[in-house]
């Protein structure tokens, strides 16, 4: 049983710092060095789960293994430390206080009244101590969402004060992560913000071990004094995060700054084998030094905010990376295409994708960009809603089924060759209840999708209610489209492909959450390559 060690990061001054990004970046080296690791974000907010969040609220909803619906920063810690995430590594205040509002109603606080202190603060802290309490993790980073001072980060901050009491601060620190403006009038970096931030953590009883600065220019060995000396921390503990050009160069400036390093001093932890990034700078190598570009389309409905796609993006990058190709990815609102003007805003990609989504907006613009690439032989990739489109698509225009549709967008349809899964019939509740995680799928011989996986039984995560409806399979297939990835159990189709076609597919998983820097999936890494084959051309 591991003796685990507790990193906490809070952000202060404002949102959008990368809190996520810096606990990768530290877990990564930490990582490097041998240590075992993992990361957990608590989200002060009152859903159950990001599951039942429109993608323009809080950017892409992440699906882990074991089927939860998380926060989109899971993703960033998968893709960096090559290791599964679960429920435990996204904890929300609407869980938290289900599940001590659960333990009231059966009666188990024996009559005592139920409070924020100690209850609320009871459970946030079991959540916290779950994945220590497996004994699989040297060190578990907890990410605190918002920003100190926020109303609702007030009981995990109080959580965090008395973890650190409970569990000695060689065994638990703070990272503290904040802002420090440049004021162009006056050319200066202001520490101002930063104090005022420490000083609201140091008024709810935490103090700060380490400063984390996020800076547009560097910071001076003067602003890191003061920032010492207003701040409570040793100068070395003040750690500038200077804007990156990619998110993956942020582990390397951490270890010039020392991040990691102070962390093992104040843990108390061997600090014998430096991070050496061998694999990690193999990747960054090729993403920065491409030999050729392709300029990919992603039609989408949410591509206003490109955080709704993060994990598609990101494995595009990945995928790039190792074809030594550097993807463009061309924004594509599906309702802005329209069956006249797809050849014209279509004409100069190499590859389309159609994203996955929700309801009936966009849905004919995704479905003519899909005949498209189809007519057109343009490489295309359809995940999960872009796979139904898919089938739609090939309904209507190959066999000539005109109202061929998914029963999600029209319920009255004669032809839904998209139809809700029999499980989901009975459903009445929208939270949590799809069909979600990892899922077996078998592939079929000789089909492109084995030869790209090159095995017969994958497992891949999924996130949906409706599905292929084998009813249509023998006429589907016998036009040309066939299934060559099928659940084994249940025999639901998985994977659709066009072999008369270049490179057609369409997966009613998403292989986008299981990219990672160091396994790019096979399925973005052969889409890139045929869509360089096609810019060859
Ligand atoms: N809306 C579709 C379904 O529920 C697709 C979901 C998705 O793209 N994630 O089946």
């Amino acid at each position: 049983m591991k003796n685990t060690k507790y990193v906490f990061v809070t952000g202060g001054v404002t949102s959008s710092l990368g809190k996520g990004i810096i606990a990768a970046s530290l877990a990564k080296l930490l990582q490097d060095r041998g240590y075992s690791v993992t990361i957990q974000k608590l989200d002060p907010y009152i859903n159950i789960d990001p599951g039942t969040l429109n993608p323009y609220e809080h950017g892409e909803c992440y699906v882990t293994d074991d089927g939860a619906e998380t926060d989109l920063d899971l993703g960033h810690y998968e893709r960096y430390l090559n290791i599964p995430t679960s429920q435990a590594n996204n904890v929300t205040t609407g869980r938290i206080y289900q599940s001590v509002i659960d333990k009231e109603r059966k009666g188990e606080f024996l009559g005592k009244t139920v409070q924020v202190i100690p209850h609320i603060t009871d459970e946030i802290k079991n959540r916290i101590q779950i994945l220590g309490n497996t004994g699989d993790f040297d060190i578990v980073i907890t990410e605190i969402g918002g920003t100190v001072g926020d109303i609702e980060s007030l009981p995990y901050v109080e959580s965090v004060r008395q973890l650190l009491w409970e569990l000695g601060h060689e065994n638990a620190i703070v990272i503290h992560l904040t802002l420090i403006p440049y004021l162009a009038a006056a050319g200066e970096l202001k520490t101002k913000p930063t104090q005022h931030s420490v000083k609201m953590l140091m008024q709810s009883g935490v103090s700060p071990d380490i400063l984390v600065c996020r800076t547009e220019h560097h910071i001076s060995q003067s602003i890191k004094n003061k920032l010492a000396l207003f701040c409570n921390v040793k100068k070395e503990d003040v750690i500038e995060s200077i804007d990156a050009e990619t998110i993956y160069d942020v582990p390397n400036l951490m270890l010039k700054e020392g991040l990691d390093a102070v962390v093992l001093k104040k843990l108390q932890l061997p600090n014998d084998k430096q991070p050496e990034l061998k694999a990690w700078n193999q990747f960054l190598k090729k993403f920065k030094n491409p030999k050729n570009t392709i300029e990919i389309g992603l039609i989408g409905k949410y591509v206003e905010l490109h955080d709704a796609y993060k994990s598609i993006t990101e494995a595009f990058i990945h995928a790039g990376a190792q074809n030594e190709v550097k993807v463009n990815i061309n924004w594509i609102h599906s309702e802005d295409l329209t069956t006249l003007n797809v050849p014209r805003k279509l004409k100069n990609l190499n590859g389309i994708l159609v994203a996955p989504g929700f309801g009936e907006r966009g849905i004919e613009g995704k479905i003519d960009a899909v005949k498209y690439a189809r007519e057109n032989n343009v490489p295309f990739l359809g995940i999960c809603l872009g796979m139904q489109m898919a089938v739609i698509e090939f309904s209507r225009n190959v066999l000539n089924l005109a109202d061929a549709s998914s029963a999600e967008m029209d319920s009255e349809t004669k032809n839904p060759v998209i139809d809700l899964m029999e499980e989901q019939k009975d459903i009445t509740e929208y939270g949590g209840t799809m069909r979600l995680g990892a899922w077996d799928c078998e592939l079929k011989e000789n089909s492109k999708i084995k030869g790209i996986y090159k095995k017969e039984l994958i497992s891949e995560r999924h996130r949906h209610r409706y599905e292929f409806n084998s009813d249509y399979l023998t006429q589907i297939e016998e036009a040309g489209m066939i299934a060559t990835g099928r659940n084994p159990k249940t025999n639901l189709v998985e994977v659709v492909e066009i072999p008369s076609h270049p490179w057609f597919v369409g997966v009613q998983y998403h292989p986008e959450y299981k990219s990672t820097v160091l396994n790019p999936h096979p399925l973005f890494v052969d889409f890139v390559k045929a869509g360089l084959e096609h810019s060859l051309k």
